[in-house]
């Protein structure tokens, strides 16, 4: 998943809904904790933004196709228009993503520090992995956007596998980060999962993500700048992204939610969270 999406959560996006999207386009879905169909939240035709009436996840139905939405992908603009360009190298954005970037690092070390395996899922355009790699972490990376994959290949020398995570011939990893990356999955629940088979024993997980409970998504409803229901599938709140969490084998150990810690600075609409496996009780 392109990792830069929701990287300036500050600034106002391009419309939350191109106008080029219609009900052929779409398909509706159910909750993945439960399969219950959710109840309205806010109509923004040809999508909808519901809530599962059993456990509360907020998520889009109808919601873009898979082909659709490999369209959009597929789209260079999509990237290029991110924070994370060559040319937005001295932006104040990136200023802000080298800040995240030192204080997720500094996180993820303090449960497992270098030279500890870590692998990115939708790494982007390397720099996460880089900074990673500089730190002494011996790093891996997954993505689906070539343009991704080529540019760190090449500008940053960091080998990333191009694909999707079930199809990538890596092994287990003491770290796995997911970076705004699982607002965009299918399925977080089996995303999480997945993640879940790839950590190692005593392994650590760390994501960002957008979350709905946020004071902007609640005062601005349809007009919160990360809604864009054509990409973000799944809207997450720390209860609902927990509840999610275990169900997949996974506790959550910390949250950062303030803007003001460097590790989700200036981001007054997403959290940073890390956890672990919990133990099948096999071992
Ligand atoms: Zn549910």
């Amino acid at each position: 998943m392109p990792n830069g999406s929701n990287a300036m959560s500050s600034s106002p996006a391009s419309p939350a809904v191109p106008p080029t999207w219609t009900e052929q386009d779409t398909e509706s879905v159910s909750c993945c904790v439960c399969g219950a169909d959710g109840v309205s939240v806010h109509r923004l035709p040809p999508f909808g933004v519901v809530r599962c009436p059993v456990c509360e996840l907020v998520f889009v139905s109808p919601r873009l196709t898979s082909s659709a939405l490999q369209r959009l992908y597929d789209e260079p603009a999509y990237f290029e228009g991110g924070v994370y360009g060559p040319r937005a190298r001295w932006s104040p954005a990136m200023a802000l993503q080298r800040i995240w970037t030192a204080g997720r690092l500094a996180e993820i070390a303090r449960l497992r520090p270098p030279p500890a395996r870590l692998l990115e899922i939708g790494s982007g355009y390397g720099l996460f992995l880089a900074a990673a790699r500089d730190a002494g972490f011996a790093v891996r990376g997954v993505e689906l956007s070539r343009t991704g994959v080529e540019q760190t290949r090449r500008r940053l020398g960091v080998d990333v596998f191009a694909g999707q995570l079930a199809e990538a011939p890596i092994g287990e990893a003491d770290v796995v980060c997911f970076w705004d990356t699982l607002e965009h999955v299918p399925d977080p629940l089996a995303f999480l999962r997945e993640v879940r088979g790839r950590l190692a024993r005593d392994g650590v997980f760390a994501l960002s993500v957008p979350y709905i409970s946020s004071c902007p998504a609640v005062l601005l409803g349809t007009n919160w700048w990360t809604l864009k229901p054509e990409q973000h599938l799944w809207q997450l709140t720390p209860t609902t992204l927990r509840l999610v969490a275990v169900r997949a084998g996974l506790v959550i150990s910390r949250m950062v939610v303030s803007p003001i810690r460097r590790a989700n600075a200036g981001r007054i609409d997403s959290l940073v969270a890390i956890g672990r496996a919990i133990p099948d009780g096999r071992s």
